[in-house]
This record gives structure tokens, sequence and C-alpha cells, in this order.
């Protein structure tokens, strides 16, 4: 999968999270198939934490691999699963054809990054014996995660390249990086990485700034900074809601357009099930495979 990412130009990838009922589904796959003529690099599906999404992680990837020209890639996480149960997942996203797989370890149960991690007493402990196993069961293309401001239980950046080397060296293909609201720890972290010798893609993660919500929640999740500068551009719009997407996406499509302009190959957007944000965001950023620059149309 990484030849849809090294292009010659930058790609666009997204982000879906499986549905948990009716309407659910029918908010996801109206945004699978708006987005699906942009010919995104490859489309994700997460892995609910503790495994309780397994089967509509397992359900919603399958589908989109049998029913849409897009190109899927399963998450899938060590929390609470045995290597046992591990295999049987794996089995179950070769058996559908998903060629695709995000090794992450998962936070504990509970959904606290900095809460205790207790591995399953026949499972793994890191996203690295992830990537092995996952590579050793079949010819998955593998990505992983990346915390341009460090993981949020660590408190030493020197640490986490190492690890995040470790996974690349474990056979991991490519990253993609936490959410975060400024460039220069990504690029930095882009920049180490490369002068470690890794020269396997590094995708920054985006969260588009539709709502107060998304703005407050994105520092809170990824420990990323909220520059100043920003909260001041949005806090005028605290109470307007169509006011403050509007500024909000042209604030994100400053982020994207620094960041392509830096060189990297690809964004990755965090879609919260919605097309909107991010369609408009691809076709201002000129990242359509077929209608570069095309109007949004909704
Ligand atoms: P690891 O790389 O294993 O790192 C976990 C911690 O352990 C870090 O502090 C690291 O420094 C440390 N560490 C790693 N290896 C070692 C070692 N050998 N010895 C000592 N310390 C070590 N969560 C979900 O539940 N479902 C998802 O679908 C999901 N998707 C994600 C997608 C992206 C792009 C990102 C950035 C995160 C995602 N997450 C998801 C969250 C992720 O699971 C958590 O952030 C988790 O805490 C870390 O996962 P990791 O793969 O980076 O773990």
């Amino acid at each position: 999968m990484t030849e849809r990412i090294d292009r010659e130009h930058p790609v666009f990838s997204v982000e879906f999270f499986p549905p948990k009922d009716e309407a659910g589904e029918a908010e996801l796959w109206r945004a699978i198939r708006r987005l699906e003529p942009l010919d995104p690099a490859f489309v994700s599906v997460t892995y609910g934490a503790g495994g309780s999404s397994r089967d509509r992680t397992i359900r919603t990837t399958a589908r989109i691999a049998a029913d849409t020209t897009l190109v899927p890639m399963a998450h899938l996480t060590a929390v609470s699963h045995s290597v046992a149960e591990l295999r049987n997942v794996i089995g179950a996203y070769a058996a559908a054809g998903i060629p695709n797989v995000l090794a992450v370890r998962g936070d504990p149960p509970g959904g606290d990054p900095l809460g205790e991690w207790v591995a399953h007493p026949e499972g793994l402990d890191y996203a690295d014996e992830l990537v092995t196993l996952v590579r050793r069961l079949g010819d998955f293309c593998v990505g992983v995660a990346a915390f341009p401001y460090g993981h949020p239980r660590s408190t030493d950046l020197d640490a986490d390249l190492a690890r995040l080397l470790a996974k690349m060296r474990s056979g991991a293909d490519f990253a993609i990086s936490q959410l975060f609201l400024e460039p220069d720890g990504f690029l930095r972290l882009r920049d180490r990485l490369a002068a470690a010798g890794c020269d396997a893609p590094l995708l920054p993660g985006i969260m588009p700034l539709t709502t107060v919500r998304t703005l407050r929640r994105g520092p809170e999740l990824s420990g990323a900074p909220l520059p100043a500068g920003l909260a001041e551009r949005l806090e005028p719009y605290a109470e307007d809601p169509a006011g403050f997407r509007a500024a909000g996406i042209d604030v994100t499509t400053e982020l994207c357009a620094r960041l392509l302009a830096e060189g990297v190959r690809g964004l990755h957007f965090y879609t919260l099930n919605r097309s909107l944000a991010t369609m408009e965001l691809v076709n201002r950023l000129g990242l359509a495979a077929h209608s570069p620059m095309g109007a949004v149309t909704s």
C-alpha cells in the first residue's frame, strides 16, 4: 500500500470508527460514498478500546473491501487479547481481503491513556510485538502510531523516537501521527526519523477544526499544545458555530498547506465519520486524485 503514498503528488487518507447503531451506520456510509470518488490512498477503521468493537471493525472494514473501490486498513490493538485471539482477528482480516493493518498497543481498558497497563497473561506488551505478529501471519502492509509531542506516558522524546524506530525495525511500513495543531513538533519528528536512517512515510494526523469541541478535545487527547495565536483567532467564534467552522477550516487548511510545503507525502484525516470538512480540505488543497481543485459538492 505504501506505493499509494509514495507518489509524485501528495495524497490523503481518512479514518473512520465502526458505528454502534443503524443511524451511525447510515452516516458512515454516506461519508464513505462521498469520499470514494476523491480516491483516498486508503481508508482506515479504528479498533475499539479493549477489543470492544472487534466484530464491528472486522465487518465494517470487510464491507469497505467488498463493496467499494477504496483500499481499506483495519486497526488492531493488543488490549485484553491473548495471542490466540489476536491471531483469529488477523486471520479474519486476511480472509476478508483486508491488506493493511494499523498495529497499535491500545490504551488500558477504561480509555485513560495514563491508566495502568496490564497485559493479557497470554498477550503482548507493546506495539512492536504486534507488528511482528501481524507480519508473521500474512502478507500485510503494516502501519504504526507516532507521537510528535511524545506519547502521554512518556516524558522523554528520545525514548519515544527509539520506540518508534523499534516498531519500524519490527517490520512497519509507515507511521501515522497523533493529531496536533501546530506543525513544528511533527516536522521535527519527521526530520529525526530521517536522520536516524528511516525513510518510511510518516503521515500527519489531521483533525479538521469544525467545532469548539474539536478544538478543546485535540490537545486533551493528544498532549499537543494549543498554540496561543490559534486560540485567540478562534475565540471570537466561541458562540457562533458557523463562524467557528469557517475559521476552523481556514486554520486547518493553513496547517495542511504548511505541511505540504514542507514535503509531507500525505495527510491522514480524522473524519469522525463525516465527510464534508474533509472534502472541503481535500479540494482546497488540490489533493483529490480525479478532480484537483474541483468544487466541493455536498
Ligand atoms: P507502543 O508503541 O507500544 O507504546 C506504548 C507506550 O509504551 C509508550 O509510552 C512507549 O514509549 C512505551 N514503550 C513501547 N515499547 C516499549 C518497550 N519495549 N519497553 C518499554 N516501553 C515501551 N487506540 C485504540 O484503542 N484503537 C485504535 O484504533 C487506535 N488507533 C490509533 C491510530 C493512531 C494514528 C494513533 C496515533 C493512535 C491510535 N490509538 C488507537 C491510540 C493508541 O493505541 C494509544 O495511544 C496507545 O497508548 C499507544 O499505542 P502505541 O501503538 O503507540 O503503543
